[in-house]
């Protein structure tokens, strides 16, 4: 971000504004984390802001600091509409295309307020006023910190700020695994440790919450899982009558998809999830190395994100998405023996 763009904002937010926070469709740890860590961080100036989530998230995610205050634009789209028709500045965080916010697109695509993009997804579009995009980034919540920095007020971070940016970035890492860990994202992490996030409840908060039935779903998934040695790719799927029978719920499917990546060899893994309400499969990519999954998505499942993890859909059903997987495998050989 340039230094004009820090100073016109520092400007902006130097008086009282309505603003509104809006994470990605289907928001996960780092969207959450990173709206709850910015409205925490504007709250302090006297600003009216609202988070506005396009969907629901997991109850995984329902317990950090004012999460009860966000509110969900597919079940309060009226009121919703009204505070984006009147806000002055919209944040939109850890996405880079409005068509990831899914039914809200039209209404933030028409406001007049001044957009601040804060993300870290590969190939942004060019909708916001002030474009904040580092695709070297670890997620959106070290970018919150690094925002905060820019603006000179790190001494405003408090535990709140520091729980809710530590939970994205320890999400989106893969707890501080995946290649885009840096030096520097343990230094933020340990600035925000010594804010008072707190690691170990963090952790188990997050990832001590699964359910019986989860952990039999998981099984069933991991029973599903079909592997291609040919081309060191792994596949699973759950189709909608699985799901049923283990009495799914939102979020109960997160980091399936890591378990392919964890064979030993295997450099790319996929699941594919049956959504009878959407009428979709939805499917969640993952590689390790130069294999672009969002490169991948773009071209066959119309989705995207980032090199090593993306996710994307299919209208076709499961054995034909599964068919037409497969088909297009041979074309990527080369890249996926290295
Ligand atoms: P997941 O597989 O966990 O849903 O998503 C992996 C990454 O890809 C996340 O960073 C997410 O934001 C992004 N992503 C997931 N689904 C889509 C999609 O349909 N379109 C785009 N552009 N990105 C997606
Ligand atoms: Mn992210």
């Amino acid at each position: 971000m340039k230094k004009d763009d820090i100073k016109h904002i520092k400007q902006l937010l130097s008086e009282p504004k309505s603003i509104v926070v809006v994470p990605h469709k289907n928001p996960d740890g780092d969207a959450i984390g990173s709206s709850l860590g910015l409205y925490h961080y504007l709250k302090q100036f006297g600003h009216k802001i609202v988070i506005i989530a396009p969907n629901d998230y997991p109850d995984f995610l329902k317990w950090m600091p004012a999460e009860e205050s966000v509110m969900i634009y597919d079940n309060q789209t009226e009121a919703s509409d009204l505070i984006i028709d009147q806000a002055d500045v919209i944040f939109t965080l850890d996405f880079n295309a409005l068509n990831r916010i899914g039914n809200m697109e039209a209404v933030v695509t028409k406001s007049r307020a001044v957009k601040i993009m804060i993300d870290h997804h590969q190939q942004p579009d060019g909708y916001a006023t002030y474009t904040y995009s580092d695709v070297s980034m670890s997620s959106t919540c070290e970018m919150v910190y690094n925002f905060i920095n820019m603006l000179e007020d790190t001494d405003h971070i408090n535990a709140e700020i520091a729980t809710c940016l530590y939970t994205g970035i320890m999400t989106d890492t893969g707890s501080f695994r995946f290649p885009s860990t840096t030096s520097q994202t343990h230094k933020v992490i340990a600035a925000l440790i010594e804010k008072g996030a707190n690691n170990a409840q963090i952790h188990t908060n997050i990832y001590d919450t699964s359910s019986y039935n989860q952990l039999q779903l998981l099984g069933c998934a991991l029973r599903n899982l079909k592997v291609l040695p040919e081309y060191n790719t792994a596949y699973i799927t759950l189709s909608q009558d699985e799901l049923n029978t283990y009495n799914f719920k939102k979020g109960d499917t997160e980091g399936f998809v890591n378990y392919g990546l964890s064979l030993k060899g295997i450099v790319f893994a996929a699941i594919f999830i049956e959504s009878q309400q959407d009428q979709i499969i939805k499917v969640s990519l993952r590689s390790k190395g130069d294999f672009s999954v969002n490169e991948f998505s773009r071209a066959h499942f119309e989705g995207g994100g980032h090199i090593n993890a993306a996710g994307g859909k299919s209208d076709l059903t499961m054995e034909a998405t599964v068919e037409k997987f497969i088909r297009i495998l041979p074309t990527y050989k080369h890249v996926l023996n290295l």
